[in-house]
């Protein structure tokens, strides 16, 4: 599932390529994803209007539209926004275009189209299904779905150790599963929150309530260094995502815990990376510096 590098770059690169440009038609051939109208609906109210900006609130990507609108795609578990051309036919989409889009399978199933008014347009790829789409007033953003009640930004520079502290002493249970709650704080799954304690040297399995202060500071500090790297190497690419022009992130060649089970730890310290299932959730971890 994408988590908050994998969003962050598709936002970036939504920046570049869609903003200042009209929206002029909609599809899909799954209409549930449109949670706020139906396609129909959907059409009236997007066409004409152009994209000003995009942003990121936790895994939400967002596009503010002229007339004070704002469009919402949440990718789900294996969905990604893409940039290209395709050609449709009822409920038949073919890749218009070489490169990525028409060679990786991972591309293959676009279930929703924004045509954009240089002939481009935006297709959300999404193999199981899950994607969602919303519309709504930009002033009323809130309301929609879960996203006033969301945990805060780990990248935001607000975001002190104090204020990550007090949210950590407020919360029982295993670090791993606090981690990637987003009502405690937002974008970390199950990539990225393996390696802010493999880096942290912390246990998945840890108690939050019995870390101690020197542990939760390197927590803290972790999640920004993971999260910011991984953005850097444009997220991590081992399962469905792509970039916004299909191609491969990199963060899947930096990993040191997640999906490496049995491998030797690279901290070299005679470790060996395990896993175990929390949650029906799998968490990696070195059995020598973990602890
Ligand atoms: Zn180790």
């Amino acid at each position: 599932m994408p988590e908050l590098p994998e969003v962050e770059t598709i936002v970036r690169d939504l920046n570049r390529k869609a903003v200042g440009l009209k929206i002029t038609d909609a599809w899909t051939d799954w209409p549930r994803t449109i949670k706020t109208h139906t396609l129909d609906k959907f059409k009236r109210e997007v066409k004409g209007r152009k994209i000003l900006r995009a942003h990121r609130r936790a895994k939400y990507i967002m596009m503010d539209l002229s007339g004070d609108k704002t469009l919402i795609i949440h990718q789900k578990i294996s969905g990604h926004l893409l940039y290209g051309k395709w050609k449709v036919s009822g409920k038949k989409v073919e890749p218009a275009m070489e490169g990525p889009i028409k060679s990786d399978p991972y591309n293959r199933f676009i279930r929703f189209i924004l045509y954009l008014s240089n002939g481009y347009m935006l297709g959300l790829s999404d193999v199981r299904r899950f994607g969602k789409v919303f519309l709504g007033d930009t002033d009323k953003i809130e309301n929609i779905n879960e996203i006033g009640k969301l945990g805060p930004e780990p990248l935001d520079p607000k975001f002190m150790l104090a204020k990550f502290k007090e949210l950590m002493c407020r919360k029982r249970g295993v670090i791993k599963k606090v981690l990637m709650d987003p009502f405690v704080i937002v974008g970390i799954g199950n990539i990225y929150s393996d390696e802010i304690l493999w880096y942290s040297g912390v246990h998945p399995l840890r108690r939050v309530e019995k870390l101690t202060d020197k542990e939760l500071a390197l927590i803290y500090k972790n999640i920004k260094f993971v999260l910011k790297k991984a953005i850097g190497a444009k997220g991590d690419s081992q399962q469905d995502y792509r970039t916004l022009e299909g191609k491969f992130g990199t963060y899947q060649n930096m990993q040191k815990a997640y999906q490496l089970t049995g491998e030797k730890c690279q901290k070299h310290d005679g470790g060996i990376i395990k896993r175990i299932v929390i949650n029906a959730r799998s968490a990696h971890f070195c059995s020598v510096h973990q602890r």
